[in-house]
């Protein structure tokens, strides 16, 4: 598999080669179906057996607690930014959201028409480089929910405490999920879209404590009610059927390769590499990024001048090391080195990055 690249997509983003491989076997004639997957009912044995299968694994793999479910849903986590508030306020009930930078703020912004919708904490003032420490983020009475992102994709910075409030967490995980354990006692949701870590573009995986849908709205279109999807264990409609499919082979892979656990541990191994090459460049490579709340997921750095970016991100491209430009709103580069991405290719941008500064200080 020579023309594979070393792929540091933000997301969509690198997916396991086994996995793609596999996919790429049985497509044309599903398990000897005669068609493909994506031609059958979704109501197939064949195809039911897939859905069943990456649901369980789902639960099994992020080690999900029995009073959990898990749904489908498609319109990525961006629909969920509207799903939440609409299920969990009624009114003009009240959520605290923690703004920590673009995605952060996008929750917000599609929040508010439906509630009574507070900052609980702003990172504004830090110019979003920093998460919330546990005892800054300030809830206010009436509170149903507190909103936080976990990693904030663009900005380059993950959570490392879960703020102490007294009501329950709802969190957007897309950029970090399956890449650290979730203290589930302190949420009642979290989501995030497949495309970051777990599979391609189409839905987000959804988990959410069954007893916080006792009472949630119902007075919505049956689409965009959890309780519906959770019921119909997300087959209400036809669902993103290949999606489910690539998800399930993503879950297993990473269920034979040791689980959560073994992942996490290799996020924290692949990030620190790069840091490591970022810090021992005597200011070379600059990081915006307070220390403490570094990303394992999205590594955010700066290159003396946007000339020298470019060149960089030129160079790199030759080498094979593609998708290394920092989002278009603040520039720079960043490499998403999701749970898929080998740490070969970690290994290798952070030679490139040596080997780029010595031929250009
Ligand atoms: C990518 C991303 C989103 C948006 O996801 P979609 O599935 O494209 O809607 C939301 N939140 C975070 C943290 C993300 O990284």
């Amino acid at each position: 598999m020579s023309n594979r690249v070393h792929n540091f997509c933000a997301g969509p983003c690198t997916l396991p080669l086994p996995v793609l491989q596999e996919a790429q076997r049985e497509f044309v004639d599903y398990h000897g179906e005669g068609m493909s997957l994506i031609e059958m009912s979704h109501r197939a044995k064949a195809y039911d057996e897939v859905h069943k299968q990456a649901m369980s694994l789902a639960l099994e793999v992020f080690g999900v607690p029995d009073d959990f479910g898990v749904m489908f849903i498609q319109g990525g986590a961006t629909l969920q930014f509207a799903m939440v508030p609409l299920n969990f306020l009624s009114g003009d009930q009240r959520a605290g959201y923690v703004n920590s930078g673009s995605w952060g703020k996008g929750a917000i912004a599609d929040a508010q028409p439906h509630g009574d919708i507070y900052v609980a904490w702003d990172g504004k003032d830090s110019n979003y480089t920093r998460m919330p420490k546990s005892d800054e983020v300030k809830t206010q009475p009436g509170s149903q929910y507190l909103h936080v992102t976990s990693n904030e994709t663009i900005g380059g910075i993950r959570m490392v405490e879960w703020p102490a409030v007294e009501i329950p967490l709802i969190a957007d995980m897309s950029s970090d999920y399956m890449s650290r354990k979730i203290p589930w006692d302190r949420f009642d949701l979290v989501y995030g879209g497949a495309q970051k870590n777990l599979g391609p573009a189409g839905m987000a995986i959804v988990f959410v404590r069954k007893s916080a849908l006792e009472n949630t709205n119902r007075n919505l279109a049956r689409y965009l009610r959890y309780d519906v999807h959770l019921e119909k264990d997300s087959l209400f409609n036809t669902p993103p059927v290949f999606t489910i499919y690539m998800v399930g082979k993503v879950l297993q892979w990473m269920k034979d390769k040791g689980g959560l656990f073994v992942i996490e541990k290799e996020a924290a191994e692949k990030a620190g590499i790069l840091y490591d090459s970022i810090d021992n460049s005597e200011g070379y490579y600059s990081s915006p990024v307070d220390p403490a709340c570094r990303s394992h997921m999205n590594v955010v750095f700066r290159l003396p001048s946007e000339e020298l970016e470019n060149k960089f991100l030129q160079q790199a491209e030759d080498e094979n090391l593609v998708n290394l430009k920092g989002h278009r709103s603040v520039g720079g580069c960043r490499a998403s080195i999701y749970n898929a991405l080998p740490v070969e290719s970690v290994q290798t941008l952070s030679a490139f990055m040596q080997e780029f500064k010595n031929a250009n200080s």
